[in-house]
């Protein structure tokens, strides 16, 4: 049995505690001691460093909280600040680019957004356009950006960043993560959209308690992002969650990527056409038989619906949830799969690169 050095675990309980907060918002020395399972002076050692070098800082709550047992006085709230670590997150969709600053505690500090329409889509373009746009934002605010997280609607490589394809932008074969690295200069993740939704769902939405969930997203495309056992699943080179792509309709419409009645061509945007969620006439059906596969194949405890979905009408959702829990195997198994809405809005994917690049962060604070 190896035993860990005292400056390994130090650096280890300093990074967790930062995580937590990071993740958790405020919370009082003896709320964080309780949750990491530190005594309360390791708590005050670490809460002191951390706000020694700026990462923290201590307020008296605005209501008194119970005092501790034996201090007279109320515990100070320990607070993430958010300037002093800040990521720049990208959101790449199909009609749109979103960028943002986004502070330790995942707040968005300062954003941009422009639409992108012909040769904006181009990737020449577009990292000018980030790299001129997060520079102006990140001088008004007076910080630096030490990583960058970017999502992309298509499959991605995790490991440099590479898009392999991304149909409805057209784009195949872009070395984003390196041509963006080089531009920005600071560490790059570059990742599928519906993964980092789900990472964020997983972080600060519905599946904050939930180890095993999937996180499904619709826009022009559908994707699937998978939490197992509490992590990010992410297949051998990061293609992962195709979930789109899944056949549910043999001889159904024709799909961008060779075959026809895939998923995404019977419940993604196209299929709603411009009416949107008005006359939904079969949609509920594909939506059902498309989610009866992924629970019964996945096995989650909770599926949250993303984007265009969460404009569904709540009684479609639940009528759909309802089908999907007589209907799999798995669910009944599990005694009725959650199926719920996103409450994340329309930051989710923003917020998910942000954790994606905060990853590398934490732990180097
Ligand atoms: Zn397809």
């Amino acid at each position: 049995m190896t035993v860990a050095r005292p400056d390994e675990v130090r650096r280890y309980n300093r990074s967790s505690l930062l995580r937590l907060l990071h993740t958790g918002g405020p919370a009082t020395r003896a709320a964080l001691a309780t949750d990491l399972g530190l005594n309360r002076s390791t708590i005050k050692m670490l809460v002191d460093g951390l706000a020694e070098v700026g990462l923290v800082e201590e307020r008296v709550p605005r209501q008194a909280v119970p005092p501790a047992r034996g201090a007279g006085r109320p515990s100070l709230l320990v607070l993430p600040k958010p300037q002093a670590a800040v990521v720049l997150a990208v959101d790449v969709q199909v009609e749109r680019a979103v960028i943002a600053l986004v502070g330790l505690g995942g707040q968005i500090l300062a954003r941009n957004s422009w639409n992108l329409h012909g040769r904006q889509r181009d990737p020449d373009e577009l990292i000018t356009h980030v790299a001129e746009s997060a520079h102006l934002l990140a001088e008004d605010l007076g910080v630096r950006a030490v990583a960058a997280g970017i999502s992309v609607p298509g499959v991605v490589r995790r490991a440099d960043g590479h898009v392999h394809a991304a149909a409805n932008l057209r784009w195949t074969e872009v070395a984003l993560g390196r041509r963006m690295g080089g531009v920005l200069g600071v560490p790059i993740v570059v990742a599928n959209d519906a993964e980092l939704g789900a990472l964020a769902e997983h972080v600060r939405g519905a599946g904050r308690d939930s180890g095993d969930a999937v996180f499904v997203s619709a826009d022009v495309g559908v994707g699937g992002g998978l939490i197992a056992q509490g992590k990010l699943l992410r297949g051998a080179a990061g293609y992962l969650g195709e979930i789109g792509h899944m056949t549910v309709h043999p001889g159904g419409r024709a799909c961008h990527c060779g075959n026809e009645g895939c998923w995404e061509t019977e419940v993604g945007q196209r299929a709603l056409g411009s009416d949107s969620v008005r006359r939904l006439g079969d949609y509920p059906d594909w939506l059902t038989l498309g989610l009866v596969n992924v629970v019964n194949v996945l096995g989650p405890e909770l599926v949250v619906l993303g984007d265009l979905f969460t404009a569904l009408p709540d009684e479609v959702v639940a009528d759909v949830a309802e089908r999907v829990r007589r209907r799999s195997i798995v669910s009944r198994a599990l005694g009725g799969v959650r199926i719920e809405k996103s409450t994340l809005g329309a930051d989710l994917k923003l917020l998910g690169a942000a954790e994606a690049a905060f990853e590398g962060v934490l732990g180097a604070l």
